[in-house]
């Protein structure tokens, strides 16, 4: 990787635009009018560079489900960065409970219909499964990453986030897709070392200025609202599309637009105390059509996102959290959904769920879970519900978790 010199205008700008579906000339004409403010795709990539698209493919669900970033987004930015010069590689490692390893991965793009666009638009999908151990010294938490060996052999990666709400961290968008580029399973390795949303967003924002984006394309076309970012959230038609060089600043956008308060997202919390960002929301406005225009006021936010134990900052935040956190939803798969593909068992960080062949369901053990919603993100077949239990139900009412 290797940084590149930027159009001339502020680092933190971010420019949004409208687009109606998911035709490619609307997509490309949209692109259009994101990046001509920023200089152009040719400010971000010189002719010969091989540049890596690190799109959120999850486990693979096709465009519909809007938990991928979808392919002709991926197709409408491979085709400018070909018109600039450079040479497309998609670079991912799909979700928590997929294995870095070249079948799932192939399975996962066949899935999202990355296989088709790649044909389509002409462009490369790595599927390389070597990953790499890289000292990051100037990291808060993550001092060394592993990392997939793709975006290390790509000149500039380009992010193409999807827009969507997330369970553990309430919103997932440029900053939350970076942890792609750690390899498949490792990444169960990190929910169980910080099992805290704050600190977890610290490793994240550790990984993401690592990866250093030249640049954020950012999917809210058809976006996810509710218990996001798998299967348990719900397609929303938001008609739009984001741009920046900052992956926070898009992020806080992303945000004012649908309404959720940046202190619910931990990871803006983070990058506001190491300075990222001013923590005034209105510091951060969008070029192209303005955060006003765009503006949604029935976005369905996550189930997490009610009480005040999920690290919103504060000093009584900071004393309670952890202990409010015992008493947050907890996994409950359910029997006739359940189908015992055993994803979820792979993707648990700490080994908390067993396969109940006799009762045909999985079962969370509830003395080891940390809470983190892996299993909830990856379930193939959304048969896990997120519920309150004993003293939680009671805290729920209270407005505290
Ligand atoms: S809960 Fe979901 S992921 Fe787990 S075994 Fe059942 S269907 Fe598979
Ligand atoms: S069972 Fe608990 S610890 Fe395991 S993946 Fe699900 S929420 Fe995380």
């Amino acid at each position: 990787m290797s940084s590149h010199e930027r159009a001339g205008t502020d680092g933190a700008a971010v420019v949004a635009a409208r687009c109606a579906d998911y035709d490619i000339e609307n997509v490309r004409a949209a692109l259009r009018e994101l990046l001509a403010p920023l200089g152009g795709m040719g400010a971000f990539v010189r002719p010969g560079e091989r540049i890596g698209l690190k799109p959120n493919i999850l486990m693979g669900t096709p465009p519909e489900m809007a938990i991928a970033t979808h392919p002709v987004v991926v197709g409408a930015v491979a085709l400018a960065v070909k018109e600039a010069g450079g040479s497309p590689v998609v670079v991912e490692s799909p979700g928590t409970g997929v294995a870095h390893a070249r079948l799932p991965i192939e399975r996962a793009f066949r899935k999202a219909g990355y296989v088709e666009a790649a044909e389509r638009y002409g462009f490369e999908l790595s599927v390389e499964t070597d990953w790499e151990m890289v000292s990051n010294p100037d990291a808060v938490l993550a001092k060394r990453i592993e990392l997939i060996s793709s975006v290390r052999q790509v000149d500039g990666v380009i992010n193409l986030p999807k827009f969507k709400t997330h369970m553990f961290m309430t919103f997932t968008g440029a900053t939350k897709n970076l942890f792609g580029v750690i390899p498949g399973l490792n990444k169960a390795a990190y929910h169980a070392r910080l099992d805290d949303p704050r600190r977890f967003a610290d490793m994240l924002l550790d990984v993401a200025y690592f990866v250093r984006p030249r640049l954020n394309i950012l999917d809210g076309i058809l976006a996810l609202e509710g218990d996001g970012p798998g299967t348990g959230g719900k397609p929303r038609h938001l008609g739009l599309m984001l741009a920046g060089v900052d992956p926070v600043a898009v992020d806080v956008a992303c945000c004012r637009i649908v309404g959720i308060g940046t202190g619910a997202v931990p990871v803006l919390v983070a990058a506001r105390e190491r300075g990222l960002w001013s923590g005034r929301e209105s510091d951060i406005d969008t070029l192209g059509v303005p955060v006003e225009a765009l503006r949604v006021v029935d976005y369905v936010l996550p189930g997490s996102y009610e009480g005040i134990g999920i690290g919103r900052g504060g000093r009584l935040d900071l004393v309670l959290r952890p202990v409010l956190r015992r008493f947050s939803r907890m996994p409950r798969p359910k029997v006739g959904r359940c189908t015992l593909c055993g994803v979820c068992e792979g993707s648990c960080p700490v080994k908390a769920i067993t396969m109940d062949k006799e009762a045909r369901v999985a079962r969370v053990n509830d003395r080891l879970c940390i809470r983190c919603y892996c299993c909830h993100e990856v379930c193939p077949s959304a048969a896990i519900d997120l519920e309150f239990t004993g003293a939680g139900r009671l805290f729920h009412r209270l407005n505290l978790v």
